[in-house]
């Protein structure tokens, strides 16, 4: 099969042929139509992320088709009875498995799971014509959506509607940083009632009024304070002086969500702008419940994605533009029969 991989952080993807890869117990061979590229692979190429599986495929938001279901494929979820059959089109995203034993896999919360791996970064993804995937990890995706459409919701979308719900029942949200899981989640913010403040690179007026033709309250620079104070503040952008900033802009109780799975470092702030049970947390990965819960969810908004396609062969291209700010949607590779 053809797939592009990584050798080496820091290097180019490669076109390879390489041996199409067998479904083990419980594991579905997927014929990828589609995956989204996320800013996780850029810094996965980049290096800003530590210990990746080596020779690698990258890609964590893949839609395919079910062609070969390895033996025992009736292990069933915990919760919930997924079970795929051939033909089946299925969505996997970042969580690829879990070990099940964990003081967290006990607790539910699979998604901090001391042993987990991960699609496209600790196991093999979908930058490629097939990949393997653990059945219990994987998604059933809303028929509402074409492949093209579905990909990107399967990173941005889910962990940003994870990051999403650690804000509770905020009433004034807002959002630094108003790229492809922000614009994701700001729809369904606004389907359900928030006003959302949306803060963009200084001087990014572009995107501003993108934010307000929304739906927006209000959008300005990431460095201007919000003309009321907010309940939460949901941080999409990888730049930790924005931690400070956001906890400003906070009442009383407030919490500051960082929904990124790397940062830049967060300068100190006094106490007193944490004081007054102020919180900052960070969000890693996410449940089988988070996706099952999402993909109820996003159809009935509906959410809209924005995509711009690029065939398997170009990702390079794909990830040079992303790392540049020269996309204005999300890309997804398309893989050509
Ligand atoms: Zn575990
Ligand atoms: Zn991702």
């Amino acid at each position: 099969m053809r797939a592009m991989i990584l050798d080496k952080p820091g290097q180019a993807l490669q076109l390879r042929d390489v041996p199409k890869p067998k479904p083990g117990r419980g594991q579905l061979l997927v014929r990828v139509n589609a995956c989204a590229v996320c800013r996780t692979d850029l810094h996965v190429v980049d290096g800003e992320l530590p210990n990746p599986k080596l020779p690698l495929i990258l890609g964590h938001q893949i839609v395919g088709r079910v062609q070969e279901i390895g033996e025992d494929n009736n292990l069933q979820s915990e919760i919930s009875n997924q079970k795929f059959e051939i033909g089946d089109r299925v969505g996997i995203p970042w969580l690829g498995w879990t070990d099940g034993e964990c003081l967290y896999c006990r607790s539910n919360r699979e998604n901090l799971c001391d042993n987990a791996r991960f699609t496209g970064y600790t196991i093999d993804g979908g930058y490629a014509e097939f990949t393997v995937a653990d059945a219990r990890y994987c998604l059933h995706l809303p028929d509402r959506y074409n492949d093209v459409e579905v990909a990107p919701l399967l990173c941005a979308g889910l962990i940003g509607y994870r990051s999403y719900r650690k804000t509770g029942n905020a009433r004034l949200l807002g959002i630094y940083g108003f790229g492809n899981a922000a614009y994701l989640i700001a729809q369904i913010a606004l389907h359900e009632g928030r006003e959302l403040f949306v803060f963009t690179r200084p001087g990014d007026t572009e995107t501003q009024q993108k934010a307000k033709v929304l739906g927006a309250k209000w959008a300005g620079d990431s460095d201007a304070m919000p003309p009321e104070k907010l309940d939460a503040a949901i941080i999409f952008a990888s730049v930790g002086p924005l931690v400070p900033a956001a906890l400003d802009a906070l009442a009383k109780g407030g919490i500051v969500v960082c929904g990124g799975i790397h940062m830049s470092d967060i300068p100190s702030f006094p106490y007193a702008d944490l004081w007054e049970e102020r919180v900052i947390t960070s969000v890693a990965n996410l449940t089988r419940r988070d996706g099952e819960e999402f993909f109820k969810i996003a159809p009935r908004v509906p959410v809209q994605t924005k995509t711009e396609t690029f065939p398997l062969e170009q990702a390079n291209t794909a990830l040079n533009r992303f790392r540049a700010g020269e996309l204005s949607a999300t890309a997804v590779l398309t893989i050509a029969e």
